[in-house]
């Protein structure tokens, strides 16, 4: 699923296989090096991505698929855990064959070509967690 290599104390370099599934690696790197507080930054091509958009007013996401092949101009995220588990927040911008830009918030995306990613785990700081709030529809940080 994926090759790693600790560049430095807790800061790895992640070369994530072919066709595998983004959000899906990146939970499986998390739980393997146990990972619960952190950053991630990365790039690649992908050729099928699903983004949510949560509509404030309504609080009702609308989650758009594109399967069509996309550099990922930026992928940046944050690590912190729910529920006793990694809970990963990505989001994505995405870059056509038009060299026009897509991105969101990211549910998933299909490696096609390679993905490389840095993940820094800050182990030394207290984990921190969310909860859901009412008032916007998010998982927000509690600390
Ligand atoms: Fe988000």
């Amino acid at each position: 699923m994926y090759q790693y290599k600790e560049v430095k104390d807790y800061v790895y370099v992640l070369s994530l296989d072919n066709h595998v599934e983004i959000v899906e690696a990146l939970t499986a790197f998390c739980k393997e090096k146990e990972i619960l507080t952190g950053r991630i930054s990365g790039l690649g091509a992908i050729n099928e991505a699903t983004f949510r958009f949560l509509n404030p007013a309504t609080k009702q996401y609308v989650d758009k698929t594109f399967n069509e092949q996309m550099e990922i101009t930026n992928l940046t995220g944050n690590i912190s855990q729910k529920d006793g588990k990694p809970y990963l927040h990505l989001h994505i911008t995405a870059s056509r064959s038009d060299y026009s830009c897509i991105g969101g918030h990211l549910l998933s995306a299909r490696i096609n070509g390679a993905c490389e990613l840095f993940v820094e785990d800050y182990w030394d700081c207290e984990p921190m967690g969310r909860s859901f709030d009412e008032e916007t529809g998010l998982n927000l940080y509690k600390f």
